[in-house]
């Protein structure tokens, strides 16, 4: 199988799904991750690439690709939904992970629509959408348990030094939103997603 992520920040995808990205990494599965913008508003866009690059590899992500789109000023247009399709149309993911709707941060919401219109042509293409700390009224539908992977998931969080020190994501956090998610389905530790289409190819294989 192939995952895609798409999220707007070069933390986003540990917070989100990393340890369902480890899981499928670990399980031998492709992972693309895709980051719409270095994140120049939260600190120096080198730094933050770098921290991108060493969390993508604590959780086996097998390449990062990086559209430069400006921190806050992600613009749902032609050629931002055209760069996201072309990704998928190269790559062919079963699965693609994505920010909700409901989500306060301008960035995440419209990296949600972009990805939205960049699959309408890919009919068998599952979205997933994670939860962070700027998501609201979260209904998941699909849970995943990560009480094994949960030690890898914090550690890709702690290599973004950046956003951790100024108080943007902290572990407490991340193991939180794990800790009450796993009590939902009666794990230790889960993620969870809602679902904007989830395609029979990818449960059928
Ligand atoms: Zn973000």
């Amino acid at each position: 199988m192939i995952v895609m992520t798409v999220f707007a920040h070069p933390d986003d995808m540990e917070v989100h799904c990393g340890g369902t990205v480890r899981k499928l990494s670990s399980a031998g599965h492709r992972v693309i991750e895709v980051i719409m913008s270095k994140g120049n508003n939260g600190g120096d866009e080198e730094v933050r690439e770098r921290e991108a690059i060493e969390g993508a590899k604590c959780l086996g992500v097998d390449r990062v690709e990086f559209l430069n789109h400006e921190d806050g000023r992600i613009s749902v247009d032609p050629e931002s939904i055209d760069a996201v399709r072309a990704l998928i149309s190269k790559f062919e993911p079963d699965v693609v992970f994505t920010h909700s709707p409901n989500d306060t941060h301008q960035d995440h919401r419209r990296t949600f629509r972009i990805v939205t219109s960049a699959v309408s042509k890919f009919p068998e293409v599952t979205v997933l959408m994670g939860e962070g700390p700027s998501t609201v009224g979260f209904q998941p539908v699909v849970y995943v348990d990560v009480t094994d992977v949960l030690e890898k998931k914090l550690e890709a969080v702690r290599v973004h030094r950046s956003q951790v020190e100024r108080g943007a994501i902290s572990e407490e956090m991340v193991m939180k939103t794990a800790e009450f998610r796993g009590m939902e389905i009666g794990v230790k530790y889960a993620e969870a997603f809602e679902a904007f289409r989830i395609s029979g190819s990818l449960l059928l294989g």
